[in-house]
This record gives C-alpha cells, sequence and structure tokens, in this order.
C-alpha cells in the first residue's frame, strides 16, 4: 500500500500510476512527517538502503548502491565549509538517489514502461535504472541538452524524443503524448522520488554526528530541496535534532522563479522565460511544486539566491581546484556560501550535484 498527500489540497488517496497528481492539480507527496528512527538503519546495506526498514518496499529493490556518498571538509577555503559529493552516484548526478526509490515504488506496483521529461540528468538516471530493472524508458529532453547527457540515455537503451526550444516544451510534448497512454514516470511529480532524496538529509546527519547550520543547494525543480526538508523535517519530528538547518536554494540569474517569488513576499512562483544559463540543470521556468519550496526556505530560515553566469564560472573553477569535478549546476551552492554564513555557525554543506564530466563542451 503507498499512500500519498496532496501537497495542495492535503487529500490522502491510495497512488495509482496513472494518476501522477491530484485532480485539484496539486502534486503528491509521501505523508508528512516521514517516519524516522535510528534503530531501523540497517548499516551493512548498499548506500541509501540503509534505511529500507522505515520504507513500504516489499521486493528487494533494484539498485546500483547509490547513496552514503562522502562528506568532505573543504577545510583549505573555510574550517566551517562541507562538501556533500553527491555527484558521486552510478550515473554521475544525485538523481539516482531519487530515481531508485521512485522506480522501485513504481515497479511494485506492475509499471513495465516508463516515460519521463528531462534536461539530462534525471533522464540519463531513469534511463540506467530502467535498464537495470528491464523496463523501457520514453525520455523527452530539450534540444539543447548536453550532447553527453544524451549520449549517456542512448547508450543505456533509452527511447530519446529530442524537443526544439525552452525546457518546457519537453514537459508539454510529453504531456500531449501521454494521452495516447503510457506512464509519467516523473522525477517532479512522482512522490516516492522524495522518499529517497530525504536520505540526503539522513546521512548528513549521521556523517556530522549532529545536523549543520545551514545546507545550499541548486534549485530548479527543488526536489533535492524539499527531499532534504522532509529529510530534516523527520528528524526533528522524532526528537533527533531541536530545529530544521536552514536552508537556502541558489537559481541562476537567468531563470531565477523561486528567487523572485521568494524576494518579493509571494506564496508561489510566477512562471518566468527560461533565460540562458551554462547551469542548465536548473533551467526551469516554472517548477511545478514552487509553493512548497517557497514555504519550507521560509520555514527553516533561509532563503533563494541568484547567481550570475560569471560566479558560477568561478565557482566551478574553485571546486575544481579542491579536486572537486562538477557541472555549471552542480557549483552553485559554491557561488553563495558567503553570503549566507552567521557567526554562530559551525558547519555549512555544499550539496555538490552533478559531475563535471557531464558538460564537457
Ligand atoms: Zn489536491
Amino acid at each position: 500500500m503507498w499512500t500519498v498527500q496532496c501537497a495542495r489540497c492535503h487529500q490522502i488517496a491510495t497512488y495509482h500510476p496513472t494518476q501522477w497528481r491530484c485532480i485539484c492539480g496539486g502534486p503528491w507527496e509521501p505523508p508528512r512527517p516521514l517516519p524516522f528512527d535510528h534503530r531501523a538503519i540497517r548499516p551493512h546495506r548498499p548506500g541509501i538502503w540503509r534505511y529500507m526498514g522505515l520504507w513500504p518496499f516489499q521486493r528487494d529493490p533494484i539498485t546500483m548502491g547509490e547513496g552514503w556518498t562522502p562528506l568532505i571538509p573543504l577545510s583549505a577555503i573555510d574550517p566551517r565549509l562541507w562538501a556533500k559529493l553527491d555527484y558521486v552516484m552510478p550515473t554521475g548526478s544525485y538523481k539516482d538517489r531519487g530515481t531508485v526509490t521512485g522506480l522501485n515504488a513504481l515497479r511494485e506496483m506492475g509499471v513495465d514502461q516508463v516515460m519521463d521529461d528531462s534536461s539530462g540528468n534525471a533522464g540519463a538516471s531513469l534511463a540506467a535504472y530502467a535498464a537495470r530493472a528491464g523496463l523501457q524508458a520514453t525520455l523527452f529532453v530539450p534540444a539543447h541538452a548536453s550532447p553527453g547527457k544524451k549520449a549517456q540515455m542512448r547508450a543505456m537503451g533509452a527511447r530519446l524524443i529530442e524537443v526544439p526550444g525552452p525546457r518546457a516544451q519537453a514537459t508539454a510534448a510529453l504531456l500531449q503524448a501521454l494521452e495516447t497512454g503510457g506512464i509519467y514516470a516523473s522525477h517532479v511529480y512522482n512522490p516516492f522520488v522524495l522518499l529517497g532524496l530525504a536520505t540526503a538529509a539522513w546521512e548528513i546527519w549521521e556523517q556530522l554526528g549532529r545536523a549543520p547550520d545551514a545546507v545550499i543547494t541548486p534549485l530548479g525543480h527543488g526536489m533535492l530541496f524539499l527531499g532534504l526538508f522532509l529529510g530534516f523535517e523527520a528528524l526533528q519530528a522524532a526528537g533527533y535534532i531541536d530545529r530544521l538547518p536552514r536552508l537556502y536554494g541558489v537559481q541562476a540569474a537567468a531563470c531565477a522563479p523561486l528567487a523572485q517569488a521568494f524576494t518579493a513576499g509571494l506564496e508561489a512562483p510566477a512562471p518566468v522565460e527560461e533565460g540562458e544559463t551554462i547551469a542548465e540543470g536548473v533551467r526551469i521556468g516554472a517548477p511545478p511544486r514552487g509553493r512548497e519550496i517557497l514555504q519550507a526556505a521560509r520555514l527553516t530560515g533561509g532563503a533563494i539566491l541568484t547567481v550570475q553566469e560569471s560566479e558560477i564560472q568561478a565557482a566551478q573553477d574553485r571546486l575544481a581546484r579542491q579536486g572537486l569535478f562538477v557541472e555549471p549546476t552542480g557549483a552553485l551552492a559554491m557561488a553563495v556560501w558567503s553570503q549566507v554564513l552567521r557567526e554562530t555557525d559551525r558547519v555549512i554543506v555544499l550539496m555538490l550535484t552533478g559531475s563535471g564530466l557531464k558538460s564537457l563542451r
């Protein structure tokens, strides 16, 4: 039984793969707070599956050992700064953390083919796990996506449909195709993706032996941001931490609907045109979970910030000089950390989300 709740109207329902969102239009999420109990942790299980005892999976999952990524100090830059290397994953991006729980849940429901729209990393991740599970994946990608990411998806047997124009056109093309059937295994709408992404918070808490003061993450659709929020919320609800870390999301100034809404004090983002940015992973003009992301940022005392292209490039170079080779999107957290630092902070964690090998030009 996979129970979900609408993030907007709060209706509780049994999840069915063909009903990928609530009839009110809101996205489903797992019932909150997520359960957490340290006694359920099984450290001998690979990656995120150390937390499997907290989830309703009935079958042995398809896995490639994703998760339990390194958390390392960046003391050469600042003694308070840490990096969570979430690009150290089977397909080279943090997406695997959520793809694996999302796809395994659908698999338990009997799904044998899946569709998604992606600018690259989510598609590559879904292609990999679908291949491993023996499912057919069809991916709608913007034609402007990195050649490396498209090659990665094709190599793993996914059917690729390249859609010209902005990222939103890929979503529109998928929704049109969905009218004649298929299962939308959306990395944004599938609520069970959030289960996996919440483990990023749990890992950080276990690895540090405490909650950090702040976590900074790139922000496009905001799934990692929400996953971190759900994870820390679960730790707080179960009494393991006193307060939530401040969560900061970083958008490219060229495409920043959430930062604009945050600054203007709005409850929901207004769609924006997708401007050009080297941070292609966050080039999202109309994030469906925007309302929930704004709530989470405010509740934790965090914020949503923007950075210019030159700052993204500089942050990428700075990380590379530390031996950390990430794609431009993966460097966004590095670009803002000194702005959010407070005098009392002891630990700030940067989420490094995608490998530099993804975006070689
Ligand atoms: Zn609803």
